[in-house]
């Protein structure tokens, strides 16, 4: 395989860059650029050591830095690996990176130095998707889940069961394949229940699957309420901005406006619904029903009411479908600067969580911070559990699970133990696509061109 080289730090002015080199002929590369003033030379120096000293193009000096020697297999690419750290400017950077390559080396693809681990078996694939993860984590949830993938958390529960489904393959095949052997029968009541096992494990990750996409991809969130209550001023304290309009004429906000705002760890997509109540005007009325649709849709409610007056029917009949729709819900108690005509138990009636803000105070957005939080935290957010899964990885799960509840239907119904074997296999090769040990070439090329050039 030939020895590639990329910039591994980002091509800005900073304090220091990364040019890495991996491959046979990376320390051999290493020797030509690199002159050390800390030991006698490239070759003589052992894995896991550096040294400072000088980045030349012949006789003329391009910038003294330090090198990072790596030996096969204990580097990150499993190759033998240079890193050479130059100071950060742009030009020296490239300049350093021209020599390398001058020198024998080949650009790298985006993500290749992280397909070399792959297959040189230091990572799974989706360990080594977990890299791409930790490294566009924007918050502790996310990095915390990422590294665990990154640890192999996800491939091992994948591994266990895709082991147990090949173990049962084998017998069944052999049973099938070969009748006259007098091979123990294949239990009915065995398979059942192993297939039983191997769905229950699918279903729990493909729920963890859900959790995590949750928290990195946002709660989609719709703030509901009757016209004039606050929602619109609720929206803009929580992105942060006025995004919508905010007018004391009611039914000003006539079509859905969807943005996204972080509280603390917790990412809203928040949809600014209509003012939901009974009404004649034609347009309003297109921009109610988009409201009472996004209800039905959403994961998550948030329903305004306007303490200073007293709840009406328009407010009733939200507390109704609200409760009716089993979702999670914070009710707001908005306007709390007014004076009071509401009665708390009343809206406790309907939902356990409530909060009193006056949306109008910028300090109140941390009230809706701490509610939030306690609807999805802790008990929603397991650490431990929860998967950052990529559509990908979502997508070769959800098929197992398909394939292994036919496997199922199919064994329930009498089918022969062909048409069972055929859907086991289905489910086992999506398993192993996931991680990467039966993935096309065309799989891990699509997961690697999302990857930077260096990682
Ligand atoms: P929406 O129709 O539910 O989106 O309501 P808006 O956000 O457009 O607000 C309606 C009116 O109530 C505007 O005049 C806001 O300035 C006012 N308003 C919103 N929140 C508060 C609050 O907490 N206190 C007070 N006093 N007025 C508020």
């Amino acid at each position: 395989m030939s020895t590639i080289c990329a910039i591994s730090t980002p091509v800005a002015e900073g304090g220091i860059s990364v040019i890495r080199i991996s491959g046979e002929n990376a320390v051999n590369i290493a020797e030509k650029v690199f002159r050390p003033f800390t030991c006698e030379s490239v070759g003589s120096m052992a894995g896991y050591t550096c040294a400072y000293g000088q980045i030349h193009d012949g006789d003329k000096t391009v910038d003294d830095g330090v090198l990072t020697v790596f030996k096969a297999p204990h580097s990150y690419t499993g190759e033998d690996v240079c890193e050479i750290s130059c100071h950060g400017g742009i030009y020296v950077t490239k300049r350093v990176l021209r020599l390398c390559l001058d020198n024998g080396c080949e650009a790298a693809q985006a993500g290749e130095f992280t397909k070399r681990a792959m297959l040189n078996g230091k990572l799974s694939l989706t360990q080594a998707e977990a890299v791409m993860d930790t490294i566009s984590a924007q918050g502790e949830y996310a990095l915390a889940s990422a590294n665990l993938t990154r640890q192999g958390s996800l491939f091992g529960r994948i591994d266990k069961v895709t082991k147990e489904l090949v173990k049962l393959l084998g017998e069944l095949a052999a049973w099938v394949d070969y009748p006259e052997e007098d091979l123990p029968a294949v239990e009915e009541s065995a398979l059942r229940k192993s297939l039983q096992d191997a769905l229950s494990v699918t279903g729990r990750l493909l729920a963890d699957c859900d959790n995590g996409m949750l928290i990195k991809n946002g709660i989609d969130t719709v703030i509901a309420g009757k016209p004039n209550v606050g929602k619109s001023t609720l929206m803009n304290l929580l992105l942060g901005y006025d995004r919508s309009i905010v007018t004391d004429i009611a039914g000003t906000t006539r079509d859905v406006i969807e943005e996204s705002a972080r509280l603390g760890e917790l990412v809203f997509r928040l949809s600014d619904t209509a003012g939901i109540r009974g009404t004649e005007d034609r347009v309003e009325k297109i921009g109610v029903e988009l409201a009472e649709k996004r209800l039905e849709e959403c994961m998550f409610i948030i329903a305004v009411f306007d303490t200073s007056a007293a709840p009406d029917d328009d407010d009733k009949a939200l507390l109704e479908k609200v409760k009716s729709l089993g979702k999670r819900t914070l009710i707001v108690l908005n306007k709390s600067d007014l004076e009071s005509a509401a009665d708390e138990g009343f809206f406790k009636g309907y939902c356990e969580n409530i909060v009193y803000i006056s949306a109008k105070d910028p300090d109140d957005r941390s009230k809706i911070q701490a509610a939030a939080e306690k609807i999805f935290t802790p008990e929603n957010y397991d650490a431990d559990s929860t998967i950052f899964a990529n559509e990908r990885q979502r997508g070769c799960l959800a098929k197992a699970h398909r394939d292994l509840t036919a496997a199922l239907e199919a064994l329930d119904m009498g089918e022969t133990l062909d048409a069972v074997t055929v859907m086991v296999d289905y489910a086992a090769d999506s398993l192993l696509e996931l991680t990467g040990e039966k993935a096309t070439e065309a799989v891990v090329s699509e997961v690697f061109s999302k990857f930077c050039v260096g990682k």
